[in-house]
C-alpha cells in the first residue's frame, strides 16, 4: 500500500484541518501550528490534560473556511525546525499512550482513514510530488488533489514531449520549476474550487470533472485548459482567467527550458 501521509521528505495534515481556515497560506498556517505545537509540548501526555488543551486552543485558533469541515487542534509540527506536520496524540509522538481520542475525530477514524489520493496515485506519482514541494505545506495540496498533479505533469510533458521522471528533479534548476508550477495551488483565492476540489468525488468514487465556462466570458478554450480547470479559473471562482493563464504559461516555460534531454537511463 502506498504511503502518502508521511513520506521521508514531506508530511501532509489536510484531513486534520490544515488548510481549512480563510487565510490558508504558508505563514498563517505555520503560526498555528507552532501555536498548538508550543502548547502540547507543555502538556503532560494524559487523555484529561489533551482534552482540556484541544478544547483551548480550538477556542483560540481561526475560525474555519467550512464551518462543517472538522479542524483537530491535535495537528503540529513534529520537528524543532517546523517542517513536518503531524498528529501530536500519536503514540509515536507522545511516547506510548495513543491521545486521539481527545482530538475532533477517535483513534478509531484517525488510524483507519485514507485519503482517495491513496487509491489513485501510484509510486512515481507520490515521489514526484515529494520531491517537488517537500515542506508541510505545499505537498499537502498537492498530493491530495490528483487532477491537478496529473494536469501539471501532462502539461510539461506535452510541452517537452518528455515524461516527467525521478530523474529530472536531480536538476536544481528544473526541480525549483516544477516546484513554482506546482505552488499555483498556494496561491489561489480562499474558497476558490481549486484549493479544495479534489474532495468532490462522483458517485463511483473518482473525481468530478470540473470545466471552465468559456461562453460565460465569450473566450475560446485555453490551451492550458486542464491545467486551469483545476485551479478553479472559472468565471464562478474568485480567481482571474487571465492572471492565471498567464502565470501557467510563464511557469510552464521555465519548466520547459530547465528539461534538456536527458540521456535514456538504461
Ligand atoms: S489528506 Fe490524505 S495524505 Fe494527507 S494526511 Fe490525510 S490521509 Fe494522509
Ligand atoms: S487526533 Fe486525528 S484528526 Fe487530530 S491531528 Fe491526530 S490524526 Fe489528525
Amino acid at each position: 500500500m502506498i504511503r502518502l501521509c508521511q513520506r521521508p521528505g514531506a508530511s501532509c495534515g489536510a484531513c486534520c484541518g490544515l488548510y481549512n481556515s480563510r487565510d490558508h497560506g504558508r505563514e498563517a498556517v505555520r503560526a498555528e501550528l507552532t501555536r498548538r505545537t508550543l502548547v502540547l509540548r507543555r502538556t503532560a501526555p494524559t487523555l484529561g490534560a489533551f482534552s482540556e488543551a484541544a478544547a483551548r486552543l480550538a477556542e483560540g485558533g481561526p475560525a474555519p473556511l467550512f464551518p462543517s469541515v472538522r479542524v483537530c487542534p491535535l495537528l503540529g509540527f513534529l520537528d524543532e525546525a517546523e517542517t513536518r506536520v503531524g498528529c501530536l496524540a500519536h503514540p509515536l509522538v507522545t511516547g506510548g499512550p495513543d491521545l486521539r481520542d481527545a482530538g475532533v475525530y477517535d483513534v478509531t477514524i484517525c488510524e483507519s482513514f485514507l485519503c482517495p489520493s491513496h487509491a489513485w496515485l501510484d509510486e512515481e506519482e507520490a515521489e514526484l510530488t515529494e520531491l517537488a514541494t517537500g515542506d508541510f505545506h505545499l505537498y499537502g495540496l498537492v498530493v491530495t488533489d490528483v487532477p491537478f498533479l496529473r494536469a501539471a505533469l501532462g502539461a510539461v510533458a506535452a510541452l517537452t514531449g518528455a515524461r516527467v521522471e525521478r530523474r529530472h528533479l536531480a536538476r536544481p534548476a528544473f526541480r525549483e520549476a516544477l516546484t513554482r508550477l506546482l505552488a499555483l495551488k498556494e496561491e489561489l483565492e480562499p474558497g476558490s474550487e481549486g484549493l479544495f476540489g479534489a474532495f468532490r468525488p462522483g458517485r463511483d468514487g473518482e473525481p468530478v470533472p470540473r470545466q471552465i465556462d468559456y461562453q460565460v466570458i465569450d473566450r475560446d478554450r485555453s490551451p492550458y485548459d486542464a491545467l486551469l480547470t483545476c485551479v478553479g479559473a472559472d468565471p464562478h471562482s474568485g480567481n482571474d482567467l487571465d492572471l492565471l493563464e498567464n502565470e501557467v504559461r510563464r511557469r510552464l516555460d521555465a519548466c520547459a527550458e530547465t528539461l534538456t534531454p536527458l540521456p535514456v537511463q538504461r
